[in-house]
């Protein structure tokens, strides 16, 4: 199984994070990076550079608004007299039923859900090669590979079609599932990171040829506290294909494993042609959020029970931040999908 990860995605280095209000140095640090790399190369997986996809994989999913604000809302923000160093919203709609403002202020409320994805000089960049990272891999699954691994970072799965939020710009795993719909009639996105993926929920609500399953700690009291909750099943024609399986917090693998297999039975039910496996570690029982307590050997175990669908699979990083483990949570869980498949 190959990894995708291009160096320019390392640069996003954001600084700003607000914790119950209080000003924290943010997690989701370049260095995870490192630590990942460390993880797919201990797992036997060769490292490739993923080629420059265009925008318009990421257009697939994305507003052309939200990708232009994107673009430039750091310059603009440089021009405000007194302005925060990182773009950083101060401002909501209520329930975005407003009209669209011209201010940079008023945009960065607009399009940041909170203030966990402050932007950078550096952030349009890193997204988009993290974004082609996921491109690549679901390409080389649909050359005929059996899986393949994008090394996202940013992450991606808190990001709606034209929102970002918790350390997410472009949804990957999103990117990913609308390229494999290229040949797939029919994709099944699995989410297991710790928090909810509501941006990839969001993205695909209304659509009954992606699947959205989210395995995550219970948003009643944890990020992303408005959407993740089991009666949000999707509307429209997308009516039942989403489905949200939320854990009491501090769940262990017993509990984990034991939702999966409800996941699967929907999957199954769906007959996806292709799966993308929101791939977060942050349920680890180490992680810095400590959510939820799924242990090393339980992502192994998490992995080969993936592996047992048969599908074909690209695996997108999300969540998991520094911890000791965090290499050895990736292994563990490659090695469990990758020696199953073999
Ligand atoms: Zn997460």
């Amino acid at each position: 199984m190959k990894t995708y990860y291009a160096e320019e995605q390392k640069r996003h280095d954001p600084k700003a994070f607000l914790s119950s209000g209080a000003q924290q140095p943010n997690p989701e640090k370049p260095e995870r990076i490192e630590r990942l790399l460390a993880g797919a190369k201990a797992a036997g997986s060769p490292i490739e550079r993923p080629r420059n996809h265009g925008l318009g994989p990421v257009a697939a999913v994305h507003t052309p608004e939200y990708l232009d604000f994107l673009e430039h809302i750091f310059e603009r923000w440089q021009r405000i007299e007194g302005a925060s160093a990182e773009v950083i919203p101060n401002i909501h709609p209520i329930a975005r039923a407003g009209s669209y403002p011209a201010s940079a202020v008023g945009q960065a409320g607009y399009h940041m859900a909170d203030t966990a994805c402050p932007i950078s000089a550096e952030t349009w960049n890193s997204s988009l090669w993290s974004a082609w990272s996921a491109v690549e891999a679901a390409e080389a699954v649909m050359a005929g590979a059996s899986s393949a691994y994008a090394l996202c970072r940013p992450p991606g799965h808190h990001a709606f079609v034209d929102v970002a939020g918790g350390f997410c710009f472009i949804n990957n795993s999103a990117v990913a599932a609308q390229v494999l719909r290229r040949s797939a009639a029919r994709v099944a996105i699995l989410d297991v990171d710790l928090h909810h993926g509501n941006g990839t929920q969001g993205i695909f609500y209304a659509r009954p040829d992606v699947l959205t399953v989210s395995l995550h700690a219970d948003p009643v009291r944890f990020y992303p506290f408005f959407w993740g909750y089991a009666d949000e099943r999707g509307e429209g024609a997308g009516l039942g294909y989403n489905l949200n399986l939320p854990l009491p917090r501090k769940s262990g693998d017993a509990a984990f494993l034991e939702a999966l297999a409800t996941a699967f039975q929907r999957i199954r039910a769906f007959a996806p042609e292709a799966l993308v496996v929101a791939l977060g570690l942050d349920a680890f029982e180490g992680d810095p959020f400590g959510g939820l307590s799924v242990t090393t050997p339980g992502f192994s175990r998490i992995g080969e029970a993936i592996a047992g669908l048969g599908l074909p699979t690209v695996i997108v990083q999300e969540g998991g931040y520094l911890c000791d483990a965090l290499s050895d949570n990736l292994t563990a869980f490659l090695t469990g999908l990758g020696g199953k498949q073999r």
